[in-house]
């Protein structure tokens, strides 16, 4: 049976914006190791600007981001969002014929008899088109029209306002190491974990490789400790489940994402994980 201390931490904990969904969870709270943070949408704010755009050949500037709207226009994901938001005019969605979203690649679309790629690299080698790799910063979109590179969008994202604070808190609650997965490029996953001081970084992964870099990190802590997932939703449905604590955040996410989560943070601040250890620590006092 579960001590009523644990519901009092339940309903303390809901009360702070954060749902966890058994005391078990909460007791888990109390010793944790390892916090693997995804990066878009949970460590920054997801919400990309368009910086550059590249285009190749006699294609205008105007044309490959048009390209590139088609291409996103049915898409969730924050990429999507920062371009039409760069392209500012209307959309005929009439025009898209077949939509396709490969989850950690991008789109493929087909717009008006067109083919239309919107991605990062691994989906132009997979569609074996011959790009040019640009050298940024931010996050390149590649572009490819009917088997065509038409060039590239660089985007760029922020470091949401609590991140820095929350990993120094993370460190101060006794947490022993800190890592983030991203299905971003490895020069901008860097950039992004030296300046939060994480201890490490895996970069370019798909879905899939995000579950063996979680179990890698499983099997490196001790065996007592706790590792817990955070994720946005986006993409990382699979790896919230197998984390022995997956953390959702954004509470009105995606579904499958507070499905596959054992604790729910509402808002998206990382420091919300913090209140979620610090309240599970004065629910054991309370208890035992
Ligand atoms: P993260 O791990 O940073 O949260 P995701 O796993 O959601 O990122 O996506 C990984 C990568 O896949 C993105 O950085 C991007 O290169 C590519 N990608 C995913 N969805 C899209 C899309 N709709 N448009 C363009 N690129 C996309
Ligand atoms: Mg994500």
């Amino acid at each position: 049976s579960i001590p009523l201390g644990f519901f009092g931490g339940i309903g303390g904990a809901s009360k702070n914006g954060i749902l966890v969904k058994g005391g078990n969870y909460l007791e888990a709270l109390n010793n944790v190791h390892t916090v693997v943070f995804d990066k878009t949408g949970t460590l920054t704010k997801g919400v990309f600007k368009v910086t550059e755009i590249h285009p190749k050949g006699n294609i205008t500037e105007e044309a490959l981001l048009e390209y590139a709207v088609y291409g996103e226009s049915y898409s969730n994901h924050p990429i999507a969002a920062s371009i039409l938001r760069a392209y500012g005019k209307e959309v005929n969605k009439e025009a898209i014929e077949s939509y396709d979203e490969i989850s950690g690649y991008g789109v493929k679309v087909k717009v008006r008899g067109k083919e239309i790629l919107a991605g990062n690299m691994k989906l132009m080698d997979k569609e074996e088109i011959s790009y040019e790799p640009v050298e940024t910063t931010g996050t390149a979109v590649y572009v490819a029209i009917d088997g065509v590179y038409g060039g590239a969008i660089i985007i760029s994202d922020e470091i949401k306002e609590d991140a820095q604070k929350a990993i120094q808190d993370l460190r101060t609650v006794g947490v022993k190491k800190i890592a983030m997965l991203t299905g971003d490029s490895q020069s901008v996953g860097r950039k992004v974990a030296e300046q939060l001081g994480l201890d490490e970084v895996y970069g370019e992964l798909l879905p899939d490789q995000k579950v063996e870099k979680l179990e890698l990190l499983d099997r490196q802590k001790s065996s007592k400790g706790k590792l817990i997932f955070v994720g946005d939703g986006m993409n990382d449905a699979p790896v919230l489940a197998r984390a022995d604590i997956g953390v959702a955040m954004g509470g009105l996410g995606a579904d499958a994402a507070i499905e596959a989560a054992d604790v729910v943070l509402m808002t998206d601040e990382p420091s919300k994980l913090v209140s979620a250890i610090k309240i599970a620590r004065r629910t054991k006092r309370i208890v035992w």
